[in-house]
């Protein structure tokens, strides 16, 4: 046992896009409080905000098809639509707030505008996708969308998709300019050199261990100093849990009753990467397609330009699958470890409800490459397996819980912030839409978790955030303002020249 221990206002648990939104809203609104973050890897931003461990949408509901429904009569429900791209404008508010503010500078760093389009075959896809633009174009909110099923236009837009393909094959796509890619390994890094100015204190190489209630109403986290090996000893008002995948476990070392019940199960991510230059200047739009039937919601296939390390690349993924580690950088005793007298019935149920689920991430983690390479051919016909490399990226532990829809041990594919009722500790389970909706989802924290504050932060975070608490579909002429503003703040102007990435990652 370390003689170290502190006492502070806020500890931040992991050094991830979470963490640091959390940490940079708190030190806007109230730069006095103390807070200490505790991270095990030796940097920010390694694990699933990494650059290359997540697919860098700027998720507002542009070009993913699985955010919009289709009812039995055809019509298309966009209310989750809505509600992501609301939520990625309050992001785009807050980054470009922190830039006005220079408290973060070079957006371009971070974020790129480019085009998102969604992709499909066949005429029943063709009808839905149709009906889909309808009635998002018909939305302010998606106002610039196109849609085409003209050969010709489609090789204007997408001519690496387009090349060598017969004109009989019906395919359609919608597009929509103001897309984004964001570097979040970039975003996160910044947002914590930022923070490290404030006098915030990072210890990077520290695991959290353990954590209880102290007598007098702290939170008393124990860390393992990874260098020393000692166990320190760390004391604050508040602790959020923003440990990713690492989450889970921490929730439960709290013992708070809102955490019981509740189990994880992990999916992992592939993507393929494209070494060949002369493909990669072939192609500039994020383009996603529809998943397979049987595929978890988030291995929806698309084939992104990316902007990573200030070089474009090309992605395609992911590939979904199946490990038992929570984190990239964790242990394969992870799923184990995490079923608890409290969630076993709830992950038993799970477990049997999800078998033709596990077995679909089984073959997928069998996969041979030229398997894969069969999937890429499905959007880069005469794609060669010489000039794609696979990559290993980040773990998302989907939470099972039960729920009066799906009964007990139902998998969920969103996010979940838990508090304690007293919201003296909140952690974030799961992970989509993700990192895009940090700022809506940290703002949600600190509404449960401040309850006496948030009033008195209102007009401070409407400074920052001028759609605060208000929907900018219903706002037109704010829409605008926040577009314009945000436009201009992030960079977001256009295609920057940038070499290619010869980078070679392998699996
Ligand atoms: C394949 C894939 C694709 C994705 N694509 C997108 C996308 O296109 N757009 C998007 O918006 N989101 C995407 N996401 C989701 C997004 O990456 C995550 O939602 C986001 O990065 C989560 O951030 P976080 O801070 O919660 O977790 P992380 O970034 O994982 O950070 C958690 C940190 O906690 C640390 N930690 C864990 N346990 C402990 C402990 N006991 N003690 C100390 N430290 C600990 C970890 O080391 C880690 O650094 C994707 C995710 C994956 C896996």
């Amino acid at each position: 046992m370390s003689n170290k221990q502190t006492n502070t206002d806020v500890i931040l648990i992991g050094a991830g896009v979470m963490s640091a939104t959390l940490g940079t809203l708190l030190k806007e609104l109230v730069p006095d409080w103390k807070i200490s973050v505790f991270e095990k890897l030796s940097k920010a931003g390694e694990e699933s905000s990494n650059e290359w461990n997540n697919a860098g949408t700027g998720h507002a509901a542009l070009c993913e098809l699985n955010y919009t429904t289709e009812r039995p009569d055809g019509s298309v429900d966009i209310s989750k639509a809505i509600k992501i791209n609301e939520q990625f404008q309050v992001s785009m508010q807050f980054w470009s707030h922190l830039v006005n503010r220079g408290l973060i500078e070079n957006p371009q760093d971070f974020i790129m505008q480019l085009p998102h389009m969604s992709m499909v075959q066949g005429e029943q896809n063709i009808t839905f996708l149709r009906n889909r633009f309808k009635a998002l174009s018909e939305n302010p909110l998606f106002e610039g969308m196109e849609f085409s099923d003209d050969p010709q236009q489609l090789k204007e837009w997408i001519p690496l998709i387009m090349q060598d393909r017969s004109s009989e094959e019906p395919i359609a796509a919608t597009k929509i300019d103001s897309g984004t890619d964001v570097n979040f390994g970039a975003l996160t890094r910044k947002l914590f050199d930022q923070l490290e100015n404030k006098d915030v204190e990072l210890n990077y190489k520290h695991s959290v261990t353990d954590m209880k209630r102290t007598n007098d109403g702290l939170w008393e986290v124990k860390v393992r100093n990874l260098d020393s090996g000692e166990v320190e000893s760390h004391t604050a008002k508040f602790v959020f849990i923003g440990g990713g995948g690492g989450s889970l476990h921490l929730l439960q070392k709290s013992g708070i009753p809102e955490g019981k019940h509740i189990g994880g199960f992990p999916v992992s991510g592939i993507f393929m990467v494209c070494k060949n230059p002369d493909i990669v200047e072939q192609h500039h739009a994020k383009v996603y397609g529809k998943a397979k039937v049987g595929a978890p919601p988030m291995s929806v296939p698309h084939l992104d330009t990316r902007y990573i390390d200030n070089k474009k690349s090309l992605l395609f993924g992911p590939f979904a699958g199946f490990t038992p580690k929570f984190l990239k950088y964790g242990s394969v005793f992870d799923l184990l470890t995490s079923v608890k007298p409290d969630n076993f019935v709830t992950m038993l149920a799970a477990g049997a409800k999800n078998m033709s689920l596990t077995k679909y991430l089984i073959q997928q983690v069998m996969l041979s490459k030229e398997k894969r390479m069969d999937e890429l051919r499905e959007f880069i016909p005469n794609a060669k397996s010489e000039d794609w490399d696979l990559v290993v990226a980040g773990q998302r532990v989907q939470v099972i819980k039960d729920t009066e829809a799906g009964g007990k041990g139902t998998l969920q594919f969103g996010t979940e912030v838990v508090t304690a009722g007293d919201g003296s500790i909140a952690a974030l389970l799961g992970a989509s839409p993700g990192a895009s909706t940090a700022v809506s989802v940290m703002l949600e924290v600190m509404t449960r978790c401040f309850p006496d504050q948030i009033n008195e932060w209102e007009p401070k975070i409407k400074e920052m955030i001028p759609s605060y608490g208000e929907s900018l579909m219903e706002n037109p002429k704010l829409l605008q303002e926040v577009h314009l503003s945000t436009a201009q703040a992030l960079e977001l102007n256009g295609e920057k020249k940038m070499s290619f990435s010869r980078e070679k990652v392998e699996a």
